[in-house]
């Protein structure tokens, strides 16, 4: 598909760019032009996996393990990343995330914390250093993933709900923080999606949220990753401080 955004040339950063719907972000980003820098944790067959399927735009797309909850790491990979990107970065995808569930009677505290940790905190470290980034040079465009647990809840699933409202706060603060420099933010909401990050739920509990869906089907990662996009153009300029929601019409 010939490009249709505007954005060739541009570096992208995208968290958890690897698999999913990252690595769906990640590969739409290639098609475009895009230069990409790909954020995963811990699977480097994932990594080398996207590698291979994105082998056309090898000299465009540079995969880097990094745990976003690691405030530390962050820094020095936007340091790091700084004299290899002489024009800055101009994309942050916060798109990192993780669920651990279980009622919160019976949540581990560790649990409850590395979900926070990774989907909020994690948001938070990335964008402090893009932000940085970009203030330099007056533009930019940060998207953050967030689910529509934000504000439905969902059984079971406190930490991960809590984790994406708070997502959702952190977008509508930085929102206002750097729109002076032209910087744009905003959250996608996907609604169910078929990856590995729902691989663990049982067929009836996959069945009972296709009932949820009116379009009567799960989304693809492409298809969050035409939304992303969309908020990524310089066209999409005055979007700002809101979230788009991707969900089938729940
Ligand atoms: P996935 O599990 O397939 O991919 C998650 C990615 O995040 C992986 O590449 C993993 O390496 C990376 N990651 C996890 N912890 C990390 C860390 N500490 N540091 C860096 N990277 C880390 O999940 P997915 O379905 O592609 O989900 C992507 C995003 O979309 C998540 O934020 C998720 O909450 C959100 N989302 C997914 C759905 C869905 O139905 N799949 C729905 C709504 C929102």
């Amino acid at each position: 598909m010939s490009p249709q955004f505007d954005i060739g040339g541009q570096v992208a950063v995208v968290t958890g760019g690897t698999r999913g719907i990252g690595a769906a972000i990640s590969s739409a980003l290639l098609e475009e032009g895009c230069i990409v820098h790909a954020v995963y944790q811990g699977n480097a067959a994932g990594a080398q996996s996207l590698r291979e399927s994105c082998a056309a735009h090898s000299e465009r797309l540079f995969t880097h393990a990094l745990d976003v909850a690691n405030h530390t790491a962050v820094e020095s990979f936007w340091s790091e990343l700084e004299p290899v990107t002489p024009n800055g970065v101009q994309i942050l995808v916060n798109n990192a995330g993780i669920r651990r569930d279980a009622i919160v009677g019976t949540m581990k505290p560790d649990d409850w914390q590395r979900v926070i940790d990774v989907n909020l905190t994690g948001s938070f470290a990335m964008s402090k250093f893009a932000v940085l980034n970009m203030m330099q040079r007056r533009y930019g465009r940060i998207v953050m993933i967030t689910s529509p647990a934000a504000h439905q809840g969902f059984q079971g699933q406190a930490a991960y709900a809590a984790s994406k409202a708070g997502q959702q706060g952190l977008m509508r603060s930085l929102a206002r923080e750097v729109a002076k420099r032209k910087i744009t933010v905003n959250c996608v909401s996907p609604g169910f999606i078929d990856t590995e990050l729902l691989a663990d739920l049982a067929p009836e509990q996959k069945a009972e949220y296709l009932k949820l869906v009116p379009l009567n089907r799960f989304g693809t990662a492409q298809e969050v990753a035409y939304a992303v996009l969309m908020l990524c153009s310089p066209r999409a300029a005055y979007i700002h401080g809101t979230t788009l929601e991707v969900t089938g019409g729940i």
